[in-house]
């Protein structure tokens, strides 16, 4: 050892420093640097990179319901945001194109534009809004726009992946009602691998996930439908008995009715899949490429 060589790791005196830690200023070697930008030491590293601690454990229901609750609250004003942008066009776009009533040819006309509006315009906010809470659970800080970025740029991906998950599932529900069912549940985390995982095939990765995991994923499944769908319904039904009884403006009630649903189903189940999602990795043994980003997101180095 030479004086004049410049730092030396403070764990390993006969490895030269690469980077002090940005967070506790420890001098690391090529070992000790997990992180790079910025330069983190393995000690610090998991606190700054997986605040909640998700990348670090296998799948439990409570944990997972409690990490998906936190990652919205800290996202929440982005979120709500992306829900009012997206609503009001799809709101618009009900209240001009679709008549009163509740009559088959009214209601069908209304999801067929509800289902092209999602399938177009509606996977970008949603993606969008995966994007929050997957860079919020790396440490990451995502703003608006760069959230949006993500999902027009990864739109075309995830629209793949709709569209042959919707006719995979319909092919089954051919056949019957439970095999749509099973395939559903396989399918469940396509939705999340369109964007987290890019090194894979988005219903292959869901597949591989649930297999073998079956009753797992299909009692948190069942556990985040109640949590999600169950107020939204109950708020929905509230909703349309008092715009029947008030004769309200259809717009509002259009809009306030898409805001609920959009937040049950891209925010509140979106933040539930995506935990269980990550933690199901480290429960099956299977790894979890590191996210793929458009534009990498700067940590919140805290
Ligand atoms: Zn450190
Ligand atoms: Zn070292």
């Amino acid at each position: 050892m030479t004086e004049g060589e410049g730092p030396r790791c403070a764990l390993h005196f006969d490895a030269p420093s690469l980077a002090p830690c940005q967070r506790c200023g420890r001098f690391c070697c090529q070992t000790c640097l997990v992180e790079r930008e910025p330069p983190l030491c393995s000690a610090c590293a998991p606190s700054v990179v997986d605040p909640y601690g998700i990348h670090a454990r296998a799948f439990e229901l409570v944990p997972a319901f409690v990490a998906a609750f936190k990652l919205v609250l800290a996202e929440l004003p982005n979120l709500l945001a992306l829900v009012v942008i997206f609503a009001l066009p799809s709101a618009a776009l009900q209240v001009a194109l679709v008549g009163t009533g509740d009559d088959l040819k009214t209601v069908s006309t209304s999801i067929r534009i509800g289902t092209f509006y999602e399938f177009f315009v509606g996977l970008v906010g949603a993606q969008a809004m995966l994007a929050l809470f997957i860079a919020r659970s790396q440490g990451r800080r995502l703003s608006l726009g760069a959230a949006l970025n993500e999902g027009v740029q990864n739109w075309r991906r995830a629209a793949g992946a709709r569209f042959r998950a919707g006719l995979t599932i319909f092919a089954f529900a051919l056949l019957l009602v439970l095999p749509a069912f099973w395939k559903m549940t396989m399918l469940m985390f396509s939705s999340i691998a369109v964007l987290r995982s890019h090194d894979r095939d988005a219903l292959d990765a869901s597949e591989q996930l649930v297999r073998g995991r079956f009753g797992l994923c299909f009692g948190f499944a069942l556990a985040a439908i109640g949590v999600c769908y169950v107020p939204m319904f109950i708020g929905l039904t509230i909703i349309g008995v008092l715009s029947e009884a008030l004769t309200l403006p259809r717009f509002p009630m259009e809009f306030v009715t898409d805001v609920v649903d959009r937040f049950s189903q891209d925010v509140a189940m979106a933040s539930l899949l995506y935990v269980a999602y990550v933690m199901l990795h480290r429960t099956a043994g299977i790894e979890l490429a590191p996210m793929r980003w458009h534009r990498v997101p700067p940590l919140s180095g805290e």
